[in-house]
């Protein structure tokens, strides 16, 4: 079978999009359960059996499958059905009110990811209508909360129902999205993520009255340096493999970057002049860049202080670090407070909120080689990249499961590239019909064509 356009899916995949952008999932709270229902029931029409688990009262999840000969491996079609807030006064829409127009469907989800949610549950039944001969399970999961870190959806069902879920690849969010170069699209596919380390550091003083500063010993002047030293730190610039294929690639068609490219690659403690450079011409590129060359650290709250006239004896700040695939949450800690030594560690206090490690897949799989097929089918000329992942997602999950998981949500920017990343999480959030039907299109395919 030959890659095409299913068009005649336009309708279907736009309705059953724009309905569950109705379904108001914000997490916190979630409430995915209507979403799962309503899911349940499309799924239902095509004579899918669907199974709900709620971890707990309204936090629902759904998972299907569809059975194959075993001669070939499984498949888990993934997404989160939660999404972040979104305040409607800054909206040009209602953000829960699905609506199509413009050739969009505009909601809150509508790429982050209750898109893929839609093209998910169609090439389900796509494959069921067709009657395919699968070789292998391909299973449908849509999860609650991974916008707030996954335990009560995703790692919920990977502790109390593996087995449900368990697939040798796992395509998931985090990359797809074309990024156009000179007219030329570079397709992206996740197959690494950072790990992250929230930790809080409390610095303690010893309280005293304001008028007389210099008989207390003040916190927030001593978390001011720990914020000043986390904040302004640049840890070791290391070149991983993915990042370095990464720029590689990009460098080819870009050629603001090629030179910049070449001298990192050979002199990466360098990085910082070279990208200082380019960030002149364009500052987002750039530090898109340097936050995959190291780990980051970041203050992100800070409280501290009761009264007007009270020195305070303690002082609270929260981080987030971000690891490199090869890095650990522990060597980070560690790191961080090696570099608080002269502030005093006697004085500092430190507690990890959450700690995730980085997680990779190799990009030498046959699941791999097909979406580079699929997309090279549809697109001739483009190319297709591996990224790593600044963020997290839910396939760390599964990557520590050993699963083979790729964010892989095939997109084109239809609109300009920068623009259409703001809208998620952001503002006006909406992807075009056209990209629906493309999505769909092309997902189906690499799974009929792996599944073949
Ligand atoms: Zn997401």
């Amino acid at each position: 079978m030959c890659a095409k356009l299913l068009k005649e899916i336009e309708q279907e995949v736009t309705e059953f999009l724009s309905g569950l952008i109705r379904i108001n999932t914000t997490n916190p709270p979630g409430n995915e359960t209507p979403a799962t229902k309503y899911t349940t029931r499309a799924l239902e029409k095509d004579g899918f059996k669907c199974e709900q688990f709620e971890s707990a009262p309204g936090r629902g999840n759904v998972i299907t499958r569809l059975r194959g000969t075993g001669e070939k491996p499984s498949l888990l079609l993934l997404s989160h059905l939660d999404v972040v807030a979104a305040n409607p006064k800054e909206w040009s829409v209602g953000p829960f009110g699905g609506v199509v127009k413009d050739g969009f469907v505009w909601g809150r989800g509508a790429l982050d990811m209750k898109s893929m949610t839609a093209m998910e549950v169609m090439v389900m039944k796509l494959l069921k209508r067709n009657n395919m001969k699968l070789k292998g399970d391909v299973i449908l999961a849509a999860t609650a909360d991974e916008e707030k870190g996954g335990e009560a959806g995703t790692g919920w069902l990977v502790r109390n129902h593996p087995e449900k879920i368990r697939a040798d690849y796992v395509l998931n969010e985090g990359g797809g999205l074309a990024i156009p170069v000179n007219g030329k699209n570079i397709y992206t596919i996740q197959t690494a993520e950072k790990g992250i380390l929230w930790f809080k550091v409390k610095a303690k003083g010893r309280p005293g009255h304001s008028s007389v500063p210099g008989a207390a010993d003040n916190a927030i002047m001593r978390m001011n340096r720990v914020v000043e030293k986390l904040g302004n730190y640049r840890s070791r610039i290391s070149l991983v493999p993915i990042v370095k294929q990464f720029l590689n690639e990009v460098a080819k068609e870009n050629k603001l970057l090629q030179q910049g490219v070449s001298l990192l690659l050979e002199n990466p403690e360098m990085g910082d002049q070279v990208l200082d450079m380019l960030a002149q011409k364009d500052k987002a590129m750039a530090e898109e860049i340097r936050a995959r060359l190291r780990m980051t650290a970041t203050p992100t709250i800070i409280h501290g202080g009761v009264k007007e006239n009270i020195i305070p004896s303690e002082c609270e700040a929260i981080f987030d670090c971000r690891m490199l695939p090869g890095q650990t949450t522990t060597g980070a800690l560690n790191e961080m407070k090696n570099l608080l030594k002269d502030v005093g560690l006697e004085k500092l206090e430190f507690e990890t909120i959450q700690a995730n490690e980085p997680s990779e897949s190799p990009s030498n799989t046959p699941l791999y080689e097909q979406i580079v097929g699929t997309l090279k089918e549809f697109e001739p000329n483009c190319s297709v990249v591996p990224i790593l992942l600044t963020g997290g997602t839910d396939s760390r999950f599964f990557r520590n499961m050993s699963s083979t998981c790729y964010g892989f949500q095939p997109l084109r920017a239809d609109m300009p590239y920068g623009e259409m990343l703001k809208t998620i999480h952001g503002i006006d959030e909406r992807i075009s019909i056209k990209n629906l039907v493309f999505g769909t299109s092309v997902l189906c395919d690499v799974v009929e064509k792996l599944m073949m």
